[in-house]
């Protein structure tokens, strides 16, 4: 395969993305409807940037004109059209479509407007393509956060004369360790520079401290 070609679904977006798959399948039923054998294209991108395979990759591709272009170019249609332009979620969407074309050695990128005589996929996504597809690479989900291992330690002193309770260590029983005492004797009083707030909190929880038990 030469590449990808890009299209426009000549429609206006949906405004809420629980319509987008639905969309989809209406397209499929009217090209269905038209004779093809499935939807026409090989893939279709919303504008709030999910994929949905069409065809996929393994069978041409019906959007482009005729077979000489369908036989070397897969298919993707920003579901768009006249008077919108694509949201940077959905530019990211058909990168990743466009990368995923190059990866299987696609390399090419075109317009259905370089191939025939149409306003597809309009001029918005033909200077895209011009200007080599920018867009923002798909967002990564964000990790997991990690339940923390580490057991928060530190020193608490009562001071007899005013009952304040003082925080003279903080930190976690992974690094205090081989530290805690030089630590202790050093910072008796002092703020501690390098324990931050949720430090010190996670020092007061684990010992179940009051509140304001620390001066820090
Ligand atoms: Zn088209
Ligand atoms: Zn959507």
């Amino acid at each position: 395969m030469q590449g990808m070609c890009l299209h426009w679904e000549a429609a206006a977006p949906r405004a809420d993305h629980s319509q987008c798959a639905g969309q989809v399948e209406s397209i499929r039923r009217y090209h269905l409807g038209q004779g093809y054998t499935d939807i026409a294209y090989s893939f279709l991108v919303c504008q709030h940037g999910q994929v949905f395979v069409g065809r996929g990759w393994d069978r041409q591709s019906g959007a482009t004109c005729n077979s000489y272009w369908n036989s070397r170019y897969w298919s993707v249609c920003w579901m768009g059209g006249p008077g919108y332009i694509p949201s940077a979620a959905a530019l990211t969407g058909l990168r990743s479509v466009v990368d995923q074309a190059r990866a299987r050695g696609g390399t090419h990128v075109i317009g259905h407007r370089n191939a025939c005589s149409t306003q597809c996929p309009g001029d918005y996504l033909l200077g895209w393509i011009a200007n080599g597809l920018p867009a923002a690479s798909a967002t990564t989900p964000a990790p997991t956060p990690q339940t923390p291992t580490k057991k928060a330690i530190g020193m608490l002193l009562r001071d007899k004369t005013n009952g304040r309770i003082y925080l003279i260590s903080a930190g976690y029983s992974e690094w205090v360790k081989s530290q805690f005492r030089v630590d202790v004797l050093r910072f008796i009083g002092v703020p501690y520079a390098d324990v931050s707030q949720t430090d010190i909190e996670n020092v007061r929880v684990a010992y179940n401290a009051p509140t304001d038990a620390f001066v820090a």
